[in-house]
């Protein structure tokens, strides 16, 4: 049997940790296993439908690298693959439930479910529907509904015994029927269905092999369970996936951090990372390896090697892998990850010079090692692009040094930046040391005021090298725009 499988979002909000990890753990199951993998938008909730969220689907897999064989943009057998373009469907099969026995239609009100639930929580019971509908005979209710009568359509759920359905992962899941919620509506009376009609049947027309869906689900199960069977239909097999957590134990949410991708992509997170670090979230290789390219989870990701205990959400995890995976990208590669966030800086023009790229292409090996994130890159690089951000006049000055002792360093060091450029960094660094000789003061006394007047600040990139990159004229130039600060109040 070749596997089929399937992610099927809601596009109701933004794409998050949660959804991504089952978005790959589908994927990189098909891919290890030659099967297919399929996107299927859950659109039938018109109230909660928002375009971003589709659009936001599309970038975030986009953006990760992440394909599917069938779905929306690339069609497919089986579509269409957005539910709201299934209706007709839906209604044919919850009919056909109704034909059997297996459904029936339901006329109570808005106001008389109104009433039922007041009532029940007044007394304190369990709600949910009385199904009073359920007694009514079948050709009453086909000629009230012949006569326009508002109307939806329910499961009939059995009133006796139990439900149960194997979980690959869990292991037998056995639930009372007089537990599970006492005939959910499939049809809306606007002719829509609900998520458990239309996802049972888009499983069953769509071929689907194996749901590997968030545990939230797992209530869902026995119904789904008895849809199929109502249906005469086999269920897939079922695999709920481990929860994720945030470091309290509680499930991963806004209070511990980001959660929807494009936070953490404009962030400067690369996809390379959180590729790396979401299949680390409930599975593994082994005990010890870590690091995992897509490519390598395309082979290696397996069902049997999930863990069943809660994953925990560790940000500084993450945040060390991003860190792996910038050091990893050679020179030009770094430079096109880095580009959009100078732009959005705007630091450089969109698109960029090729003078920016240029200096970009030279600075990347300079930050590399300093990037959490590529978001990090445009204060660390600014002066490269900008006349650095003003600074004090005591910036300038190292601890227990007078203003006209660095004034006279820095006309020193100006003059030294006549052969700058055609020395190597060694022999610069040989330059300044024998200037502090015979200047009787330390290195540091020196470098420390060239790198407030060239950078605007105390800690900045390496320092020969960034000025290597500004080039002779706008050192010369943010020298003498130091010198003339300290000299102004003498
Ligand atoms: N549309 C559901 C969701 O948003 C799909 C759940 C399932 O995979 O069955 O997660």
């Amino acid at each position: 049997m070749s596997v089929r499988v399937r992610y099927a979002p809601s596009p109701t909000g933004l794409q998050h940790i949660g959804g991504v990890r089952t978005a790959l753990f589908n994927y990189f199951f098909a891919r290890a296993m030659g099967g297919v993998f399929i996107l299927r938008i859950e659109d039938t909730d018109q109230e909660r439908y928002d375009p971003r969220a589709l659009q936001d689907i599309y970038d975030t897999y986009d953006w990760l690298g992440i394909s599917w064989d069938e779905g929306p943009r690339v069609g497919g057998p089986r579509g269409p693959y957005f539910q709201s373009q299934r209706t007709e469907l839906y209604r044919e099969y919850a009919q056909k439930l109704v034909d059997s026995g297996e459904g029936y239609h339901c006329f109570c009100t808005a106001e008389r479910l109104e009433s039922l639930r007041s009532g029940q929580e007044a007394r304190g019971e369990g709600q949910g529907y009385d199904r009073l509908c359920r007694g009514i005979p079948p050709e009453e209710a086909r000629a009230r509904k012949a006569a326009g009568e508002k109307c939806v359509v329910r499961l009939k759920v059995p009133l006796e015994g139990s439900t149960s359905f194997h979980d690959r992962l869990i292991g037998d899941i056995e639930r009372a029927n007089r537990d599970i919620n006492p005939d959910p509506v499939l049809l809306k009376s606007d002719g829509f269905p609900t998520y458990h009609l239309a996802n049972v049947v888009d499983d069953h027309f769509m071929g689907i092999t194996h749901i590997l869906r968030a545990q939230e689900w797992i209530p869902s199960g026995p119904l789904h369970i008895l849809l199929y069977r109502a249906f005469g239909w086999t269920p897939p097999e079922y695999c709920h996936l481990p929860m994720v957590m945030g470091e309290d134990g509680k499930k991963l949410s806004k209070r511990h951090g980001s959660t929807s991708l494009v936070e953490f992509r404009d962030q400067g997170y690369l996809p390379e990372a959180i590729i790396n670090y979401v299949s680390l979230l409930g599975w593994s290789y082994d005990d010890t390896r870590q690091m995992f390219s897509r490519a390598d989870l395309e082979r290696l990701f397996s069902l049997d090697r999930l863990n069943k205990a809660a994953a925990v959400f560790d940000y500084k995890k993450l945040e060390w892998f991003n860190g792996v995976y910038i050091r990893e990208k050679p020179d030009a590669a770094l430079k096109d990850e880095l580009l959009p966030f100078m732009r959005r800086a705007g630091l450089v023009e969109d698109p960029a010079t090729p003078e920016q790229e240029a200096v970009l292409l030279a600075a990347a090996p300079l930050v590399r090692e300093r990037l959490r994130f590529l978001g990090d890159a445009p204060e660390l690089l600014r002066f490269l692009f900008r006349d650095p951000p003003p600074y004090s006049r005591e910036e300038l000055l190292p601890k227990k040094t007078e203003p006209e002792e660095i004034l006279r360093y820095l006309g020193e060091i100006r003059s030294l930046m006549e052969g700058f450029f055609h020395r190597s960094d060694p022999e610069n660094e040989e330059e300044f040391r024998l200037l502090a000789e015979r200047l009787h003061t330390r290195l540091g006394s020196l470098l420390m005021p060239l790198r407030v007047a060239v950078t605007g600040s105390k800690v900045s990139p390496p320092l020969f090298e960034s000025i290597r990159i500004l080039g002779k004229e706008k050192t010369v130039a943010r020298l003498v725009a130091a010198m003339e600060m300290l000299a102004a109040r003498e």
